[in-house]
């Protein structure tokens, strides 16, 4: 080998090894390291690097291989045909290339159209369907052969358990991608960063994670979704269509999810018109993340013809990758936030830069462990992303800048708003202000006093509170029931008839029963079901306060942590202040009792598990209460029965284990009607 062949030689070994590290952090840990613009640029310079230099180019190159091999715990399934990767094409060039070594193989006019399809970012699974019912889900794995997930992909609503076709294929397997959408996605690192859980980098890494569970029942906590968009069979087995988009309209008729945006065109302009078209206007609308679009030969026939590079990528569709959605900026401030309960929430302030199409100056920084865990430092340079209406995020810092006069931040330790020393609690990683008058936590409260699974008052949103607060009319909760028309018309934005209306529905909203108060209040650890066993329980906001911490803990339903906080919240002095002053307003301040419309499930002790054909787990509840049942969370001897539904979990098997009855909805359903 020549000098510089050893230097490339070098070069590709390098490569290879980082891409493969890449690999496992992204497909096997869920936590990548590096961003997908890096890896891509790595990716292409090591398959230009094999395509110069042939002899460069070793089996078992990334390069030549789907995703990472499956890992130990899970069970393997072999797909009926590989489950491919995509080649990618950065910039319109890039496709106009791609079309022109198709038409070098199959003639200039023989493409016959394109599909074009947006490229979800998720994670890839296959359904095996044998006449019609579904019998294995299984992961991409490394293309051949990949884990089976079958228990957990049932959890998903989306996925059809039986095909909607009175005539379906012996067997076929569905292609498609599981994502998680932005707002779920949020949900849960907040969660998860409340209990002191690492958090998801991002969408695509927390699907493949929560689809890759050992058990089902924590996949069917998270609201996974699923696209389809391929399908595949042995050459016996014929399939209704021959063309991509004969085959989305087919899995949609069949009952799967197919993304709407998708276009079937003449040309590859067309498509060009189309990617433009979702990379800017589109993208910021979605609840979900995309990171390009597949460009695919319409035709089935010249697909089979096309055939497949290496084992790795079709020759007949090609990912139309879109500009990164990371930028790097300075981070110039972590600035604090009060929360309605007193949570001290850092920020970042960003020097403003420009992400796909938006300037962004603020990203979510969650708690102090997790900047420390980023080693973010004020001062530094980091790398920002904008994921459609994610609030950015920070994903590193570039150390490499550092010049030393970064500092390293610390959480206060007083109130930024009121300065009262803040707490720490011992069972979680928030910071909060424990001032219940704090101006910080004011504003927060109040918008969630008013939201609609508190105390429902129409008009009263964010921007109206915050500008009741700055004129100095109201301060908390109770403020808000002296509110006169004539105070409000004085202020800007404000005509007669809105403040009418603003002033009649915050006079309705003394109608709300105690269960919906305690929501509004906004007790720490007190959320809306939180709320309504207490409110059921105690039917008087009096009897509750009266109640000791042991009393509280007793309700079913109210664990230690949650009887804490309400007794504490209650026996300081400006809470009840503060009630004493609803009370006067004249609220509700009383529950009815649960409603009883049959006593069929009299003095039973119900256990709820898995996820049920058509009653939600809310839903189930209140049956079972309305009947005079009680519905506890795990399951004893002293547990009458447990009604199971699909990915049942622990809860089944302890049930089975003790010898309890298990049944199902219907069970359930016809026990409330007195049958059995
Ligand atoms: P890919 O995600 O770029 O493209 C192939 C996948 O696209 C398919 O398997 C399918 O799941 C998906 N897809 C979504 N919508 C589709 C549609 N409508 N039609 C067809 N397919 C659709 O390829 P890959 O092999 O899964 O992953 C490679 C990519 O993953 C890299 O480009 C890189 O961005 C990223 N990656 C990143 C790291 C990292 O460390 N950051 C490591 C490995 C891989």
């Amino acid at each position: 080998m020549s000098a510089s062949l050893n230097t490339l030689a070098a070069r590709a070994a390098e490569l290879r090894r980082a891409l493969e590290r890449a690999s496992y952090e992204y497909y096997v840990l869920d936590r990548p390291e590096i961003s997908d613009l890096e890896y891509d640029r790595m990716f292409r310079e090591l398959q230009e690097l094999e395509a110069q230099h042939e002899e460069l180019r070793t089996l078992d190159s990334p390069t030549q291989r789907v995703g990472a091999p499956p890992q130990g715990q899970l069970a393997k399934h072999t797909h009926l045909l590989p489950m491919i990767s995509l080649g990618n094409a950065f910039d319109d060039d890039e496709l106009r290339e791609w079309e022109v070594r198709i038409a070098r193989q199959v003639g200039a006019d023989a493409a016959g159209g394109y599909s074009a399809e947006l490229k979800i970012d998720g994670t890839a699974v296959s359904l095996t369907y044998e006449n019609g019912v579904l019998v294995t889900g299984a992961t991409r794995g490394n293309g051949t052969i990949g884990e089976i997930v079958t228990a957990n992909l049932r959890t998903m609503r989306d996925i059809p358990l039986r095909l909607a076709d009175r005539n379906p294929p012996r067997i076929v397997e569905i292609r498609g991608e599981c994502y998680l959408p932005f707002d779920a996605f949020e949900r849960l690192n907040q969660e998860r960063a409340k209990a002191g859980e690492p958090i998801f980098a991002n969408p695509r890494n927390s699907a493949a994670g929560s689809l890759r569970q050992l058990d089902p029942a924590m996949t069917a906590k998270r609201p996974l979704h699923f696209f389809g968009f391929a399908a595949a069979a042995p050459a016996d087995v014929s399939l209704p269509f021959s063309t991509q988009h004969e085959l989305l309209d087919t899995l949609e008729r069949w009952g799967f999810p197919v993304e709407s945006h998708r276009v079937h065109c003449a040309s590859l302009e067309d498509v060009t018109k189309f990617v433009h078209d979702v990379e800017h206007s589109l993208r910021a609308q979605l609840n979900f993340g995309i990171d390009g679009v597949v460009v695919k030969v319409d035709s089935l026939r010249m697909q089979e013809e096309l055939g497949i590079i290496g084992g790795r990528e079709p020759r007949w569709a090609i990912a139309r990758k879109f500009a990164p959605d990371i930028a790097i900026t300075r981070l110039l401030a972590i600035e604090v936030n009060v929360g309605r309960t007193g949570a001290l929430n850092p920020f970042a302030m960003l020097e403003p830069v420009e992400i796909g199409g938006t300037t962004v100056k603020l990203a979510t920084l969650h708690n102090e462990e997790l900047i420390h865990e980023k080693d973010l430092r004020v001062g530094d340079w980091v790398q920002v992303k904008r994921a459609g209406d994610v609030i950015p995020q920070i994903l590193a810092s570039v150390p490499e800048r550092r010049d030393g006069s970064e500092k390293i931040w610390r959480m206060p330790k007083r109130c930024p708003s009121c300065n009262t020393p803040v707490l720490k609690d011992e069972e979680e990683v928030a910071v909060y202000c424990p001032n219940v008058e704090c101006p910080g936590r004011q504003l927060e409260g109040l918008v969630h006093f008013a939201s609609r699974g508190a105390m429902d008052i129409r008009g009263l949103q964010y921007k109206r509170i915050a500008q009741l607060i700055e004129a100095g009319l109201v301060h908390d909760m109770a403020d808000l029931y002296s509110l006169t028309v004539e105070q409000l018309v004085s202020l800007e934005r404000f005509a007669q008839k809105s403040a009418e209306q603003l002033v009649a529905a915050i006079i309705e909203s003394k109608s709300r029963p105690l269960s919906r108060l305690l929501n509004g209040l906004g007790v720490r650890h007190v959320g809306e079901g939180a709320a309504q066993l207490l409110a059921r329980h105690f039917g008087s906001l009096d009897a509750l306060m009266a109640a000791t911490e042991d009393e509280v803990e007793a309700v079913r339903g109210i664990g230690g942590i949650i009887a804490r906080s309400v007794v504490e919240y209650f026996s300081e002095p400006n809470t009840r202040k503060l009630m004493e002053r609803l009370r006067k307003a004249g609220l509700t301040l009383t529950e009815p009792k649960a409603k009883t419309v049959g006593r069929s499930l009299a003095g039973a002790t119900v256990v709820i598990t898995g996820t049920l054909p058509t009653l939600s787990r809310a839903a189930a509840t209140e049956l079972v209460q309305a009947h005079g049942g009680n519905v506890t969370s795990s399951v004893s001897k002293s547990t009458t029965f447990v009604v199971a539904g699909e990915a049942a979990g622990s809860k089944l098997e302890k049930a089975r284990t003790l010898g309890i009855e298990v049944i199902d909805e219907a069970g359930l359903l016809r026990r409330v009607e007195g049958e059995s």
